[in-house]
C-alpha cells in the first residue's frame, strides 16, 4: 500500500550526492520548500559509498588553484572545514590537477550540518521507485523506505541520481553508455591500513609485486603502474585506486559479480603487497565500498547536451549557469585513462538546457545526469563540477519563469562563479 505524505513540496531532489547536495541548497537558498530522497542512510554519494576520496573540478588545470566553483560548493567547503578538515587545494603529483582530500566521515556529517541549517527535508533509506504523471509533467514520486511505500508531490523534481533512476521510473527517452552503448569501466579505490606513518611508498615495488601477481593471480590487475594512490590525511591509510572492471549492461546480475570480484581482487591485491612489499608487512584492508565506483550509466535526453568542443575550445555563452573546469577524463581502455584540457579561459559554460528534460516540463537534471556528450561527460561528471550544475538546477527549478542569464544572476548573487 502506497501512503500520500500531506506535504507537497515546491521542489523534491532525489539523490544525496554532491549534485544532489547542490540542488538542494540552490533551491532552499531561493526559498523553495525542499525535500532530499537519498537511498542509503548518508549522504555524500559517490565520495562516501565508493570511496572517491577528493573533490575535483573546485579549481582550473594550472600551476596556481584558480576556482572554477563557488556558492553552493563554498558552503560545502566550509562545513567540511568545521568539522576539522583541510580543504585546502592540494595538487596531485600523479595528474597534476588540483584536489580537495576528503574524509568520508567528515563528509558525511557536514553534508549532514549544511542541510539542516538550510531548512532541506532530508528522507534517507529511502528509494525513489516509480512517479505518478499528468502529460508531460512528474506530479509525485513513490519512495520506497523504512516503512513502505510513501508517495511526495512537488512543483519541479530533480534527477540527482548518478544512475538516471528518476529518470528511468519516470519512462523518458534515454541513452545507456556513450553514444555506441560502450559503458565506461567501474571502478573500486580502496584502503590499506597497518603502514608505517613515516613509510615512503615505493612503486617501483608495487609494480614488481603486481607483476608477480599477475603471472598466477585469479584477478590480472590492468593497472600495472601501480595505480594511483594517497597517504589519506589522519589516518596515513593508503587509498589506493587499482581495481577497473568492464561493465557490459546495468543489470543487477552483472553489478553483483562486479562487487563480488572487486572484493576478492581487493583481497588479493592488498595480500600480494603484504608477501612482496618492503614496508607493508602489517598491512591490511580497511575498506573497499559500501559499494562499487559507477563512472557511466544512463543519460536521460535533455533539452541540449554540452559537447567536447565546448569544452576544448572553453565556450562561454549567454545561458551558461555552471563552470565545467576539469579536463575531460575517458575511460575507454581498461585502466588506461586519457585526459582532454579544458581550453579558452580554463573553464566552458554549462548551458541551463543541458539540465532540462526534453521531454519532461518539470523534471530537472544535477550531476551526471545532465545533457552531455561522451567528451563533454569525462569532465562534467566530477563532484566539484556536480555542485555547480546541481545549485543551477535547484534554483531553476524553483524559479522555472527564469531564463538562463537569470538564473546565472540569482548563482552569482548567492556567491556562485558562472
Ligand atoms: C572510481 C571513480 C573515481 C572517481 N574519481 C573522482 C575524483 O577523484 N573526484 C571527483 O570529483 N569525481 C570522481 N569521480 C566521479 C564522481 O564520483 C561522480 O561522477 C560524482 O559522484 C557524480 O555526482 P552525482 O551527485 O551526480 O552522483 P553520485 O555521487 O553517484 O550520487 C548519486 C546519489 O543518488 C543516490 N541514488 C541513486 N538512485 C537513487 C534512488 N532511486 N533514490 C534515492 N537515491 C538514489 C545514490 O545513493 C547516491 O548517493 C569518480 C568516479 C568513480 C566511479
Amino acid at each position: 500500500m502506497t501512503r500520500k505524505t500531506e506535504s507537497h513540496y515546491d521542489v523534491i531532489v532525489a539523490g544525496g550526492g554532491a549534485g544532489g547536495i547542490g540542488a538542494a541548497l540552490g533551491a532552499a537558498r531561493t526559498g523553495a520548500k525542499t525535500c532530499l530522497i537519498e537511498k542509503y542512510g548518508f549522504l555524500g554519494g559517490a565520495a562516501t559509498h565508493s570511496q572517491v576520496l577528493a573533490y575535483c573540478g573546485f579549481f582550473q588545470q594550472g600551476l596556481e588553484p584558480v576556482k572554477a566553483v563557488g556558492g553552493a560548493a563554498d558552503l560545502v567547503l566550509d562545513a567540511l572545514r568545521a568539522t576539522g578538515m583541510d580543504g585546502a587545494p592540494y595538487r596531485s603529483p600523479t595528474t597534476g590537477n588540483w584536489i580537495i582530500v576528503l574524509e568520508p566521515e567528515g563528509v558525511k556529517l557536514a553534508l549532514d550540518r549544511v542541510l539542516a541549517a538550510h531548512g532541506v527535508d532530508v528522507l534517507l533509506h529511502s528509494r525513489v521507485a516509480a512517479v505518478t504523471r499528468t502529460g508531460k509533467a512528474i506530479e509525485s514520486v513513490v519512495v520506497a523506505g523504512m516503512d513502505g511505500r510513501e508517495r511526495l508531490t512537488a512543483e519541479a523534481f530533480i534527477d540527482a541520481t548518478g544512475d538516471a533512476n528518476l529518470s528511468l521510473v519516470t519512462g523518458v527517452s534515454m541513452q545507456t553508455g556513450n553514444e555506441h552503448g560502450y559503458l565506461q569501466a567501474a571502478s573500486a579505490p580502496i584502503r590499506v591500513g597497518g603502514l608505517a606513518p613515516d613509510l615512503k611508498v615505493d612503486r617501483a615495488a608495487i609494480i614488481k609485486a603486481l607483476a608477480f601477481y599477475n603471472t598466477t593471480g585469479d584477478y590480472p590487475v590492468a593497472r600495472t603502474d601501480g595505480g594511483i594512490y594517497t597517504r589519506m590525511p589522519g589516518s596515513g591509510d593508503l587509498w589506493w585506486m587499482i581495481i577497473d572492471l568492464p561493465m557490459h549492461d546495468l543489470s543487477s546480475q552483472t553489478f553483483s559479480r562486479a562487487e563480488r570480484i572487486m572484493r576478492a581482487s581487493a583481497h588479493d591485491y592488498v595480500q600480494v603487497l603484504r608477501e612482496t612489499v618492503p614496508g607493508f608487512e602489517n598491512a591490511y584492508l580497511v575498506q573497499t565500498g559500501p559499494q562499487i565506483g559507477v563512472r557511466e550509466s544512463r543519460h536521460p535526453k535533455a533539452r541540449l547536451r554540452i559537447t567536447g568542443e565546448d569544452l576544448i575550445k572553453g565556450r562561454q555563452r549567454p545561458d551558461g549557469v555552471a563552470r565545467a573546469g576539469w579536463p575531460a577524463e575517458l575511460h575507454t581502455e581498461l585502466g588506461k585513462p586519457e585526459y582532454h584540457s579544458v581550453g579558452g579561459a580554463g573553464y566552458a559554460h554549462v548551458p541551463l538546457d543541458a539540465l532540462r528534460s526534453a521531454e519532461i516540463d518539470n523534471l530537472y537534471f544535477a550531476g551526471r545526469t545532465i545533457g552531455a556528450d561522451d567528451l563533454a561527460y569525462g569532465s562534467i561528471r566530477v563532484m566539484g563540477t556536480a555542485f555547480a550544475t546541481g545549485e543551477a538546477a535547484g534554483v531553476a527549478a524553483a524559479n522555472p519563469e527564469l531564463d538562463g542569464a537569470q538564473v546565472a544572476e540569482m548563482i552569482t548573487e548567492m556567491g556562485g562563479l558562472v
